[in-house]
């Protein structure tokens, strides 16, 4: 069994993959190829936003994000520690400080009333407030927010926006794992300032590299965005108005990506399906595990299946059973990012953030993919059960 099975979509559209990827071989424009502006259009519009920008990672998107809104040393940038470590890498990299905050237990997104306690914090530079990084002597400025829609879950964007205007901040969104979700009517990648998506190939959507995107409303940070994307081009290629990087998305990774695209929507529908199975067959196993809910007006893309086990050991103890069966599991994340070594300037204490250090102890996803079938489900999550009635038996 595969954790993410791309061989059955790439058997759907196969043909179709190699007559687009024959194309660019045939015009080598490899570098800004039509595919490029063709894709950026698609998924403005499928998102409903007004500009999308190619980009050549995830990653790269958070930073060009981030250098359009001229994030720097001393800025204060409040995101979660239950993420992927690019996420808090691109604020460090620019010299900025990650102000970490901690997740709501019922959605592993960052929560919004932390959020105002450590903008709070900040403003103040009061840790008796909200645990904060030292400041070494410089007074940390609060500038921006970095939700991220972990799992596929858009965070709760009605909150955050509001929180963000009161106190004059932007909101960039880390929709690398949300593309295709959706938040009150409203498209993941259309709920913040500026959106930033991932196309690495276990994502949503795809490629068979790294790629990214980034989404916004707004014509100035969408120029800056362009601009930051090709070394700072001003007017012309050889005219550098400011310090940017090479981050263009390649002209064949759209041309997979549209490829894909095609069926990406019938793929979202699937992967519901698949999501809510599991949920009714692990309540129906009455199991020991917490499965994920979506409240009201929110709709995941799932990314990733996450449970929650009872502890560290009930986890192993799935995990090697799961293992012994031939079915694999993952941990996302065993170590929240207050803990890397990478961050250890922060001087944070694991307890500093209780739900994201509890959860990493307990949470494992399974297999989770649009083609899963419900058998696969059924067996997976029996073999779960089995867990359970063993340990209830040695009692
Ligand atoms: C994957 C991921 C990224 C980075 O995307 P890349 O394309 O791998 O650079 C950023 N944030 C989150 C939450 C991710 O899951």
């Amino acid at each position: 069994m595969q954790f993410i099975d791309l061989a059955t979509q790439q058997k759907r559209i196969r043909q179709k993959l190699e007559k687009n990827i024959m194309a660019v071989l045939d015009h080598g424009k490899y570098i800004m190829g039509p595919e490029v502006a063709q894709l950026e259009q698609r998924l403005a519009e499928y998102v409903g936003v007004k500009h999308a920008i190619g980009c050549s990672s995830g990653t790269d998107a958070l930073l060009m994000a981030l250098m359009a809104h001229g994030v720097g040393p001393g800025d204060a940038i409040f995101t979660t520690p239950f993420t992927f470590i690019a996420t808090a890498e691109v604020i460090g990299l620019l010299g900025a400080t990650p102000v970490f905050v901690d997740i709501d237990p019922d959605t592993f997104n960052i929560n919004p009333d932390l959020i105002e306690k450590a903008i709070t914090a900040v403003k103040n530079n009061d840790p008796s407030i909200y645990p904060l990084p030292p400041t070494n002597g410089i007074e940390l400025k609060a500038r921006g927010i970095i939700p991220v829609d972990l799992f596929g879950l858009p965070a709760d964007y009605d909150s955050i926006n509001a929180i963000a205007k009161e106190h004059g901040l932007f909101v960039v969104e880390d929709a690398a794992q949300s593309f295709g979700a959706e938040y009150k009517g409203r498209k993941a990648c259309s709920l913040a300032n500026i959106a930033c998506t991932s196309f690495f190939p276990a994502k949503p959507l795809g490629c068979y590299g790294d790629g990214g995107m980034c989404f916004t409303d707004n014509d100035e940070l969408a120029d800056l965005m362009n601009s930051v994307k090709i070394h700072g081009k001003g007017t012309h290629k050889y005219d550098n108005a400011r310090i940017g990087i090479n981050g263009r998305l390649d002209a064949l990774q759209a041309a997979i990506l549209n490829a894909k695209f095609d069926i990406f929507p019938e793929e979202v529908e699937l992967r519901d399906k698949v999501a809510l199975q599991y949920n009714q067959l692990i309540e129906d196993s009455e199991c020991d595990l917490v499965s994920p809910q979506t409240m009201e007006g929110y709709r995941s893309v799932w990314a990733q299946y996450s449970l929650l086990a009872k502890d560290e050991n009930h986890r192993a103890t799935l995990q090697d059973k799961l293992k012994n069966e031939g079915i694999p599991s993952a941990i996302y994340y065993p170590k929240p990012l207050h803990m890397q070594t990478a961050f250890e300037s922060l001087a944070y204490k694991p307890s500093n953030f209780p739900v994201s250090q509890d959860f990493s102890r307990r949470i494992f996803s399974l297999p989770m993919h649009p083609y899963l079938e419900k058998a696969q489900q059924e067996e997976i999550v029996q073999t779960l059960k089995s867990v359970m009635a063993k340990s209830e038996r040695s009692l």
